[in-house]
Parts: C-alpha cells; sequence; structure tokens
C-alpha cells in the first residue's frame, strides 16, 4: 500500500498541530506495521516556516530510506524565489512534488505568483499536493481552478473536502481532468460516497502520519485498519493503495 499523505517529525516548529521529534527508523517502523510500503511525506515545520530549510530537513529525513520514502516539499508563493526553489527541491534535493497549505500558510490559490511555481513544478513532473476542506482558503473549488491553469500538472485534494467540503471536492476531481482526490481524514460516510462516485482511477488514500503528538503512530494505524469500514470492494482497495498512487508517481499520461 502507498499512504500518499504522511508527515515529517516536527523539528523546531511546536503547534496546536501536535508534531514530535521521532527518528525515520521509528516512522519506517510504523509502516512495516501498518502494512504501508510506500509514503509521501510532507514537511510539517514547513507548513509554518516554507523555507529553504525546511525543505533541506525534509529531504535528509527521506533520502534515509528513498525507497520507502518520496519527499514533497513546500514554498510560499509570495517568497521570492519560490519558483527556484521547486527547480532546487525537483533537482538537487530530489523530492516528488510540492505541498501547498493555503490556509496555514496565508494565501489564495488564485494568486499570480503561482503559475510560475506550477509552471516549474509541471516541467520537473512533479505532483501538486493541496490542504484543502478548511474554508475560506483550501477549497476544492480554488485549487481545481489553479488545476484547470496548468493542465499538465497533477494536482491532488490532500483531504477529500473532510467533513465539510466533500461533497464540493467530489464534483471538483469529477469535473476536472487532472484534479485526484485523497481520503484523509475524510468522515468514513464520505468516503463512501465518494468510492462510489469518483472516476476509480482518481481516488488515493492518506492517514496524516506524523502530526500525532507522540512518536507512536497509532491514530494513523487506526485509519488503515477503518478501510475495511467503508464497504470497499477489492478491486477499489487495490486501486485506491496500490494502482492509483504508482501511476500517479510515475509521471503525466
Ligand atoms: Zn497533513
Amino acid at each position: 500500500m502507498i499512504d500518499f499523505h504522511t508527515h515529517t517529525p516536527s523539528w523546531r516548529t511546536t503547534s496546536w498541530l501536535g508534531g514530535v521529534a521521532f527518528g525515520v527508523d521509528d516512522f519506517v517502523a510504523f509502516m512495516d506495521g501498518a502494512g504501508i510500503e510506500q509514503a509521501v511525506v510532507l514537511s510539517h515545520d514547513g507548513l509554518f516556516d516554507p523555507s529553504p530549510t525546511t525543505n533541506d530537513d525534509l529531504a535528509a529525513f527521506v533520502g534515509e530510506h528513498p525507497d520507502r520514502l518520496l519527499g514533497f516539499g513546500t514554498v510560499h508563493p509570495r517568497l521570492d524565489g519560490a519558483a527556484a526553489e521547486v527547480e532546487r527541491m525537483m533537482g538537487p534535493l530530489g523530492l516528488r512534488g510540492l505541498k501547498l497549505h493555503p490556509w496555514l500558510q496565508g494565501f489564495s490559490m488564485h494568486e499570480a505568483g503561482l503559475d510560475p511555481v506550477c509552471e516549474v513544478l509541471a516541467g520537473a513532473g512533479g505532483i501538486l499536493l493541496s490542504h484543502d476542506g478548511t474554508p475560506p482558503y483550501s477549497t476544492a473549488t480554488q485549487i481545481a481552478a489553479l488545476a484547470r491553469r496548468h493542465p499538465t500538472l497533477q494536482v491532488v485534494l490532500g483531504h477529500g473536502g473532510l467533513h465539510d467540503t466533500w461533497r464540493e471536492a467530489l464534483a471538483a476531481v469529477v469535473e476536472t481532468e487532472n484534479l485526484y482526490l485523497c481520503i484523509c481524514g475524510t468522515p468514513p460516510y464520505a468516503a463512501r460516497a465518494i468510492l462510489a462516485a469518483a472516476p476509480p482511477h482518481k481516488v488515493l488514500f492518506g492517514t496524516d502520519a506524523g502530526l500525532s503528538d507522540r512518536t507512536s503512530q497509532d491514530y494513523a494505524v487506526a485509519r488503515v485498519q477503518e478501510i475495511d469500514g467503508w464497504g470497499i470492494t477489492p478491486a477499489q482497495r487495490h486501486a485506491m493503495l496500490v494502482d492509483n498512487p504508482r501511476a500517479l508517481l510515475a509521471g503525466p499520461r
């Protein structure tokens, strides 16, 4: 299984999100226990401090187990050099994509500064994963508008709309060819509705492992176990956990 939404430990930031400084080997041991072969890893500290330093920290973390951990760095579109930093992330740092958190990082997906960032990312074959589900910033329709402006970029809704906007997330994924959806923190009744109606190749799964206030990732293990309660078919399960993330990470069709 590929977990499309996990986080690094928090090394520099204490926040209401929790976050502790667990080691990479502890994290891989959690993955082994939960049956997760590969994980997309997003920065924790970068949510609050989208700087080259947090991308360096992320690259060093995933670089310990490059066959298991795939890093997505972050930038703030209003900072000088954001597009150049994406180039550095996708080149020397060996990262695989970009994570944006418009709600915590404080910007709109309609800002012009995102266009050069997305152009560089698309040119490097990277994936954009955005936090979603917490208006006013980070709604699926805002993210879908950015995806439509950059049709060669593969864009992922990181949370499937959460509790408040999953219906909008589902509609946006149905309507927007290069938009995908990760069920992560999405409530089970919404996960069932999404699986019933979304294009089958567009559904991914994530645990948000790493955001815990403890070194153990118990709640992420519980999220993996919860999948069985969604009424999911074996074909849907295999697509969501293996085929879809693998195809997305392999690059644009
Ligand atoms: Zn997250």
